[in-house]
């Protein structure tokens, strides 16, 4: 998971991640020891169908620019959607029925927007970056090229809407935007969140300085991380990562090993996100 890098003398790890595990040290210090460090990894709750919801669409999305040009209908996003549904999580055969007519109807309206002929310059892309602090890696839905600069763009399937903020805000989008630029020697400033069940477009364009600041913050988090880990090494396994409860604790797949995020929020049955505008993934 480490690389050495030695800096000022010192020998010096780097701290190798993707931005959902930054983001989870930022939400809850229990659940990052519990997702990255505990090993076996505890178990977790059952799947949600929130979650298989956004996979299902985000796989087929995937299919679709797969498919040959002529190929690309409406159609055939909901035939790839169809093909590989993942059901899990729902409350019965007659819901997860239900919800993959809307799907259908969700995958067939978005792709109806675009061009099947404006190929992206990526789709799932795994782009990486590394400073003489973090080495980060993430995939990229899907990245295009309008006029000379790349564009990062986001699907989200969740029913909560989206603001210009959340475009603005997510470290994720930012380190892809750097990362992609990078990678690909070309600018890349703007980035997009694509709420396919409404097909909004919620963007944001950043400036070097704003992407600056966003990778300024990811390594204060891994270095705070990586000094975490290293306790961790050394034994220390409750202090360095004390729980963080609160109402997200409802969603946490890991909830079962943590008294105060149960105390926090209610329980969820698999298939509530479904309706509260739980978002799919980060
Ligand atoms: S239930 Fe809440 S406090 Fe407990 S690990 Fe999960 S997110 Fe953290």
């Amino acid at each position: 998971m480490y690389d050495q890098l030695p800096l000022e003398g010192m020998p010096r790890r780097l701290y190798s991640c993707t931005p959902s595990r930054l983001n989870t040290w930022l939400d809850c210090r229990r659940r990052y020891r519990f997702t990255y460090l505990d090993r076996p990894a505890p178990q977790k709750g059952p799947a949600w169908a929130h979650t298989s919801l956004g996979a299902s669409v985000h796989n087929a999305l995937a299919a679709w620019w797969r498919e040959p040009y002529e190929r690309r209908t409406p159609h055939m996003a909901s035939v790839l959607l169809a093909g590989g549904w993942i059901a899990e999580g729902y409350r019965d055969a007659e819901q997860s029925a239900a919800w993959l007519k809307r799907a259908c109807d969700m995958v067939a309206g978005y792709v109806s927007t675009l061009d099947p002929a404006d190929e992206p310059v990526g789709v799932e892309r795994v782009v990486a970056t590394r400073t003489p602090v973090i080495a980060v890696s993430g995939r990229i839905d899907r990245l295009d090229r309008r006029g000379d600069e790349l564009v990062v763009v986001d699907y989200k399937t969740g029913r909560r809407a989206l603001t210009p903020d959340d475009a603005r805000s997510s470290l994720a989008l930012a380190l892809y935007a750097i990362a992609a630029s990078r990678m690909l020697r070309t600018p890349c400033h703007k980035v997009e969140l694509h709420h396919l069940p409404t097909g909004e477009i919620v963007e944001w364009e950043h400036t070097d300085e704003s992407l600056a600041r966003h990778l300024g913050r990811a390594e204060e988090v891994a270095l705070e991380a990586a000094e975490a880990d290293e306790g961790y090494r050394k034994g220390e396994h409750e202090a360095l990562f004390p729980p963080n409860p609160g109402p997200m604790c409802s969603w946490c797949d890991f909830r079962r090993h943590c008294p105060e995020g149960r105390a926090a929020a209610p329980d969820k049955r698999p298939w509530d996100g479904l309706d509260t505008g739980q978002l799919d993934t980060d």
